[in-house]
Order: C-alpha cells, then sequence, then structure tokens
C-alpha cells in the first residue's frame, strides 16, 4: 500500500514537471512574434524559442497563427505588401 502510494506521488511529481515545461497556447500567442523574429534571422538557439517551435509543429491553431503572423513578417521584410488599389480588387472580386 505504502509503496503504491510512493510511486503514484512520484508519478504525480513527473506530469506535474512535465506541465511546467511544456509551452501552452496561451505562451505560445505571447511569445510568437519574438519566435517569427528569431526565424527571420535564421537563429533559434534559445531553448525556450526551440520549445515554443515544438508547440507550434503541434498545435494546429497555433501553426496557423504562426503562418499568418510569418507571411506578415516576410511582406515586411521585402516591402511585398500589396497595394491599396490591389487590396480593393481582390476584396471586390472575392465579395
Ligand atoms: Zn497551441
Amino acid at each position: 500500500m505504502r509503496l503504491t502510494y510512493l510511486k503514484l506521488e512520484t508519478f504525480m511529481i513527473k506530469i506535474a514537471r512535465t506541465r511546467a515545461d511544456e509551452v501552452g497556447c496561451d505562451d505560445c500567442a505571447k511569445h510568437s512574434a519574438r519566435l517569427v523574429d528569431a526565424l527571420m534571422q535564421g537563429n533559434v538557439n534559445e531553448q525556450e524559442l526551440q520549445d515554443l517551435l515544438l508547440h507550434v509543429l503541434q498545435c494546429l491553431p497555433c501553426a496557423e497563427e504562426f503562418q499568418i503572423l510569418r507571411d506578415c513578417a516576410r511582406m515586411d521584410t521585402e516591402d511585398s505588401w500589396p497595394s491599396e488599389d490591389a487590396l480593393w480588387r481582390k476584396i471586390e472580386r472575392e465579395g
């Protein structure tokens, strides 16, 4: 009985530790801009950023959000935002 209890306790501690290290969607949303910056610079050496990236790769909603952020960052860098006219034409065509 005592052994089982101890085992269970160890198990709980392990779960708690895993959870503490795990990046959640909230963390992801908070830091995704930083991750985009890091990726654009090709510098993702920080453990924290790697954990974030891992979450993005495993979590579909975060992956979609991240994709949009990265597209925006890329257009910023390349200065390739569509012109206002082009945007309106696109909206009219699709509407
Ligand atoms: Zn997520």
